[in-house]
């Protein structure tokens, strides 16, 4: 046996071994990186642990009056390589695990893509469906003054993430203002365009997806055009990605989902119906979605197993398990979520040919365009729509040809590449920068 394939087998024993989930799938491809480039013990310590981790308790006065009290996190994984950068989510099972790992994810995310940004995330344990507006804003506003320590234009720059958006980081910036006294737009990004927001940074992780599934479609000779898609989550990743890969890449897109369900239809659906359906829905739910017009409802787990070219997990982490993995019939898998596959999953599709886009390329769209919109802000100057897109399409594709070429000298599978790539250069910034004292 392979010297390397060893060292991934006693990798996956000890995720099997411990509790699993994400930030177990994170550390465990960070070692495989580390063992692949022999990197320096110390340095590995280093990059395994965050570098600072904030936990908060977050008073709000409800409606009624009372009091609730929610957990908040923010955590920096690295700022070795610049300003840490990463989205705040609002979720139910939102924990301080969980927030590790997304940050780690965003140092190697900014490091293969080639930003000179450090990796954060942010997260609050709150189901956002059950507050009202202004008691959304409420805790959004209280929770940003509790990390306000943390954050700043050259230290750490929040954006939007699951159940969190344009909204949420105009309070963000705004309570920062209040408090500081300054007029802080680089201070988030993910803002209102009146706000200092750039031009297509709503639709850029959607876009990024879809310039990466075109990438490795051309690399394995196959043509979007006509491709069926199916994509789990029709939030802002997978709303954006159907809309672009349909329109532009020709896509047709056959299943989409939610926590409602999922809704499939073997000759395409109506793309732009669906949003526009959800978009007039409670809570932009799918729920309903196709009564009478020829779409059946499947659940989610159905939609990962289609028959489909192009499979996209666009909703939360551990989506492709070792549960499901062996019934994965789509020959390509664009991660748009963070952390869907786990390592394990991973192993067994790799096993069976799948090509896999990692996320830490497939959606680094979304922090490519925050990078922009930061950028912009410094300089006061804005950019047109066109101009970002070029940008971006120039990004990604770069990142991509960088991956392939590492995966293909090494003959090893996008993710190892692209871990790789990300380890090999905060590693690099670590060292030239050194340890002091
Ligand atoms: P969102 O809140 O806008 O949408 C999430 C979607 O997933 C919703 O449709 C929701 O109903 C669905 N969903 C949630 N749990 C589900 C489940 N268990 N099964 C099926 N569907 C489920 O969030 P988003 O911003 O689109 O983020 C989606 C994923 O993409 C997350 O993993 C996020 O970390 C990642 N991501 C987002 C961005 C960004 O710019 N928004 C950037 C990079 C990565």
């Amino acid at each position: 046996m392979e010297v390397a394939t060893i060292e991934k087998q006693l990798l996956l024993r000890d995720v099997v071994g411990h509790k699993g989930g994400m930030l177990a799938t994170a550390l465990a491809q960070l070692d495989l990186a580390c063992d692949q480039l022999r990197i320096n013990e110390g340095i590995r310590s280093l990059l395994r642990e965050s570098e600072r981790e904030l936990i908060v308790s977050i008073p709000v006065r409800m409606d009624d009056g009372s009091i609730e009290v929610f957990k908040g996190y923010r955590v920096q994984h690295s700022s070795a390589r610049g300003p840490c950068k990463g989205g705040i989510r609002y979720h139910p099972h939102t924990n301080l695990e969980e927030v590790r790992a997304l940050a780690l994810l965003m140092t190697l995310k900014c490091a293969v893509v080639n930003l000179p940004l450090g990796g954060a995330k942010g997260g609050v344990q709150v189901e956002p469906r059950d507050l009202s507006e202004r008691e959304l804003e409420r805790m959004t506003r209280r929770y940003a003054a509790m990390i306000l320590p943390l954050l700043g234009g050259k230290r750490d720059i929040p954006a939007p993430d699951v159940n969190t958006g344009e909204q949420t980081m105009a309070w963000f910036m705004d309570t920062i203002s209040m408090l500081t006294g300054d007029s802080v737009p680089e201070v988030t990004t993910g803002k209102p365009i009146p706000l200092g927001g750039s031009q297509g940074r709503v639709e850029a992780t959607g876009r990024g997806v879809a310039i990466a599934a075109a990438e490795i479609f051309r690399r394995i000779e196959n043509d979007t055009k006509d491709a069926t898609v199916a994509i789990q989550g029709f939030g802002n990743v997978g709303q954006h990605a159907a809309r672009i890969l349909s329109n532009e890449f020709g896509c047709n897109i056959v299943a989409v989902s939610d926590i409602s369900g999922a809704y499939y239809n073997p000759e395409g659906l109506d793309v732009q119906g669906a949003i526009e359906y959800v978009s007039r829905h409670p809570d932009n739910l799918l729920e309903g979605y196709g009564e009478n017009a020829g779409v059946e409802r499947i659940t989610n787990a159905d939609l990962l197993t289609l028959n489909v070219n192009l499979l996209i997990p666009a909703a939360i982490e551990d989506q492709i398990t070792v549960q499901n993995a062996d019934r994965i019939q789509a020959p390509v898998v664009v991660e748009g979520a963070n952390g869907p596959t786990t390592f394990e999953a991973d192993q067994i599709l790799s096993e069976k040919g799948i090509h896999i886009v990692p996320d830490i390329l497939a959606n680094s769209g979304g922090v490519i365009v925050s990078y922009f919109e930061w950028v912009q802000d410094l300089q006061s100057f804005f950019w047109e729509a066109n101009e970002v897109n070029q940008q971006l399409n120039r990004k990604m594709v770069n990142a991509f040809h960088e991956v392939w070429e590492v995966s293909e000298i090494g003959q090893i599978s996008l993710r190892e590449a692209a871990y790789q790539l990300g380890v090999e250069r905060v590693a690099h910034a670590v060292t030239i920068r050194g340890i002091f004292p």
